[in-house]
């Protein structure tokens, strides 16, 4: 059996996770389920897959927590403490799936105990790339991407050498509002971004597809992960979803990999890798398909794909200010704080400020510093909005 653990199980990512684990309840020994505020999905799948912790990541939550496991033999623990000793808990696989920044640090812990992570939290790449992927190292821990770009990447590469890699491509829906014209997304509201065409997926990279922030920080990932150089990445708008990602090699050959819009197809290829198992996902049909289509990224309409060509040539902090003053843009946005593309507006305005301060910038890839960059960064973006309103 092999010991299991799922931070952010009550997501988007997490729930899928836990219907795979599901399908095979003798294959998994459940150690520790995460959650946020959805306490009743959390004690119930702890509950279902016999865990052997459920952590809530707010402690003003632990009483109900603890009421909805009574009896149960499940341990409830809450607050962020808790969810570094979930991370602790000896587990073969460990799935990343918390949303935001706050997803880096359980990682950590995680890899530190030797534990594969399966990577779906990309901001853990965007904001400490460098630091993620020398945890690893250090304590010869494996992390696979989750994120259907990198995981499609990730397969195109099996038996291949690097060295013969010329270009990734990663495919973009281009989101909600592709076929809008450009004059009206100052207008979208957050219920049409919140909508996307092909994916079904949590609110906030719902809504980061639609302003083209989620491919901006795929292409920061793709960089961190596989090593490759930002010229070498690029984007490609393909509205079907069914290629996310293609290599070019240097013989010209490019290697798609082609497959429906279903997370579980990346999620269940980290959960049996280095294997391939069966998986309940949807079958192509191409000749029913019958056309796939493809497109340039227009640039005007998505400032973010600029601001991530900035991240990567600045580098050091800057993917941590960068993913801090996105997140609090897109918390104003939420509010009804700040309109659809003044996100993109705060996320350039923060950067620009911070960018001169050589000291926050250079300093090194500690969890502390990228600490400092995001507090300071997320400071600011809050300034920003407020003179805007
Ligand atoms: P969801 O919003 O659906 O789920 C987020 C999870 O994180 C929930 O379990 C939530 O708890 C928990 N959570 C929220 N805030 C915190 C916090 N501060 N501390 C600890 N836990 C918290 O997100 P998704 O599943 O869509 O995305 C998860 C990650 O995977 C993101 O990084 C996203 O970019 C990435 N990803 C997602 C894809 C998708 O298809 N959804 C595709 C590729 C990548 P609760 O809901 O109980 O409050
Ligand atoms: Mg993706």
């Amino acid at each position: 059996m092999r010991r299991v653990s799922v931070f952010g199980a009550t997501g988007s990512i997490g729930q899928n996770t836990l219907d795979l684990i599901a399908r095979a309840p003798d294959d998994y020994d459940v150690v520790a389920l995460t959650g946020g505020r959805n306490i009743a999905q959390l004690a119930r799948d702890a509950v279902a897959l016999r865990a052997d912790l459920a952590v809530t990541a707010h402690v003003d939550l632990l009483a109900d927590l603890q009421a909805a496991l009574a009896g149960s033999g499940v341990e409830a623990a809450a607050g962020q403490g808790a969810l570094l000793d979930a991370a602790a808990r000896p587990a073969d696989w460990v799935m990343s799936a918390i949303v935001g920044a706050a997803g880096l640090a359980p990682g950590l812990v995680a890899l530190e105990q030797g534990a594969t992570l399966a990577l779906a939290n990309k901001e853990s790449l965007v904001t400490a790339g460098p630091l993620l992927m020398e945890t690893a190292r250090v304590h010869g821990a494996t992390v696979l991407p989750v994120d259907s770009e990198h995981s499609a990447i990730f397969q195109a590469l099996v038996g291949e050498d690097m060295a013969a890699v010329e270009r990734v491509i990663i495919t973009a829906s281009g989101g909600a509002f592709r076929d809008w014209p450009i004059e009206k997304l100052a207008q979208a509201t957050l219920e049409q971004a919140s909508s996307h065409p092909n994916w079904d997926m949590g609110q906030r990279i719902t809504i980061d597809s639609a302003s083209m922030f989620n491919k901006a920080m795929e292409v920061i990932e793709t960089k961190e992960f596989f090593g490759v150089q930002p010229e070498q990445i690029e984007v490609l708008v393909h509205p079907e979803s069914m290629i996310h990602a293609l290599v070019g090699f240097n013989d010209g050959a490019l290697m798609a990999h082609v497959g429906a819009p279903d997370m579980r197809h990346a999620i269940g290829y980290a959960l049996h890798w280095p294997e391939r198992r069966p998986l309940p996902v949807a079958r192509l049909d191409l000749a029913q398909i019958g056309q796939l289509t493809f497109r340039a990224p227009d640039p005007d309409r998505y400032p973010a794909l600029r601001l991530a060509q900035e991240v990567m040539q600045t580098g050091g902090m800057m993917g941590a200010i960068f993913n801090a003053a996105k997140e609090r843009a897109l918390d104003g946005f939420i509010a009804g704080q700040i309109g659809f593309l003044d996100m993109a507006q705060v996320v350039e305005d923060v950067m620009t400020q911070l960018s001169s301060d050589n000291g926050l910038i250079r300093a090194g890839f500690t969890l502390d510093n990228v600490a400092s960059a995001d507090h300071l960064a997320r400071i600011r973006a809050d300034q920003v909005m407020a003179d805007k309103t």
